[in-house]
C-alpha cells in the first residue's frame, strides 16, 4: 500500500468569484514509504497547492488524499493529526521563527504534538538541531541572531522535531549562497538515509532535483505532467523545455552531444554519472 496517495484531487482557489483559478484539475499520485521525490514545475503549475493540500493545510475540492490507506478528511477535527504526520516546510520559513530561543522554536512542534516529557522533548530538540547541522550553542540564541543559512536550518528543524513520517520541503535553498544551498541539501539527503523517512522536495533547480530524488513529479498547468524515475524524466529533455522546465546541465550536454551524433547515454543527471559516460565514450573511441 502507498504511504500517501491522491485521487483525482482538485483544488480551485477564490470558488464563485470573478477571480476563481483552478489550481489542481484532478491529480492522481501515488508515493511509497521511504521514497525521495523531487516536485518541479514553472511556477504557477500547482506545487506549492499541491503540498498544502497533501498537510491537510487546504481542503480539496473534489478527490481524495490518502494516508496510509485513510482519507485524511475522513474526521475533520483530526486534521491537526495529519499536519504532524506530513510535516511541511514553507518557502522562506524563518519568517516563522518567533520564539525567544532557538530552543523553543525547535520545540514549537513537538510539543503541540503532545510531547511532556521535558527528557524526552531535548532529547527530539538536540537530534532534530544535530541533522541539520546547527550548534549546541546556537540554540539558546534569538532566531533573530543567527545568519540566514542558520535561521533556515532551525526552521526546518521545528519541523522535522514533529518526526513527521513525510517531509515536505517547498523551495528550501530559495534564496541560499551555494554553500548554504549544498549544506542543507546533505543534510535533507542524510536526515532521509539515517531515518527512512519519505519526502517530497519542491525545488526551481534541477541539479538539487538530480543529487537527491528517486522519482520527479512534473506539474503543468495544475495537472501531473509525469511521474517517474529521475532519469527517464531528465531524458525527455525537449519535452521539459516545451513546458518550461530545464534539464540538469549536465544532462543538457548529453543530450547535444546526442544530437552532433555522438554514440552517448543521455539518461545522465549527476557530474559522476556524466564524468563516466564521458570516459566510457572517449574509451570507445580510441578503441575504434
Ligand atoms: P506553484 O507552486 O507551482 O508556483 P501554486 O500552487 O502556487 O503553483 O499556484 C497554482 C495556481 O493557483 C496559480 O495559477 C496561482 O496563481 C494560483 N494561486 C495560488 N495561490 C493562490 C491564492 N492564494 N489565491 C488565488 N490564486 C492562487
Amino acid at each position: 500500500m502507498a504511504l500517501i496517495e491522491t485521487q483525482d484531487l482538485r483544488f480551485v482557489y477564490g470558488k464563485g468569484t470573478p477571480f476563481e483559478k483552478v489550481a489542481l484539475s484532478g491529480a492522481n499520485i501515488s508515493i511509497d514509504e521511504g521514497e525521495f521525490i523531487g516536485v518541479i514545475g514553472h511556477t504557477g503549475s500547482g506545487k506549492s497547492t499541491l503540498v498544502q493540500l497533501l498537510n491537510g493545510l487546504l481542503k480539496p475540492e473534489s478527490g481524495r488524499i490518502l494516508l496510509d490507506g485513510k482519507d485524511i478528511w475522513a474526521e475533520p477535527k483530526k486534521i491537526r493529526d495529519v499536519r504532524f504526520q506530513v510535516g511541511l516546510v514553507f518557502q522562506y520559513p524563518e519568517y516563522q521563527l518567533f520564539e525567544e530561543t532557538v530552543y523553543k522554536d525547535i520545540a514549537f512542534g513537538p510539543s503541540n504534538k503532545g510531547i511532556k516529557d521535558k527528557g524526552e522533548l531535548d532529547k527530539i530538540i538536540r537530534t532534530s538541531a544535530e541533522f541539520v547541522g546547527l550548534k549546541e550553542a546556537l540554540l539558546e540564541k534569538s532566531p533573530f541572531d543567527l545568519s540566514g543559512g542558520e535561521k533556515r536550518r532551525a526552521a526546518i528543524a521545528g519541523v522535522i522535531a514533529m518526526e513527521p513520517k513525510v517531509l515536505i520541503l517547498d523551495e528550501p535553498t530559495a534564496g541560499l549562497d551555494p554553500r548554504g544551498r549544498d549544506r542543507i541539501l546533505n543534510q535533507i539527503k542524510a536526515y532521509r538515509d539515517k531515518t527512512g523517512s519519505t519526502v517530497l522536495l519542491v525545488s526551481h533547480s534541477m541539479e538539487d532535483i538530480a543529487r537527491c530524488a528517486d522519482r520527479v513529479l512534473v506539474m503543468n498547468k495544475g495537472d501531473v505532467d509525469m511521474f517517474d524515475t529521475t532519469e527517464n524524466v531528465f531524458k525527455q529533455g525537449e519535452h521539459l523545455a516545451e513546458i518550461g522546465l530545464k534539464v540538469p546541465q549536465i544532462t543538457q550536454v548529453f543530450l547535444e552531444l546526442k544530437k552532433l551524433g555522438a554514440n552517448v547515454d543521455t539518461g545522465i543527471y549527476t557530474m559522476e554519472q556524466g564524468m563516466e559516460a564521458a570516459l566510457k565514450y572517449l574509451e570507445g573511441g580510441a578503441a575504434e
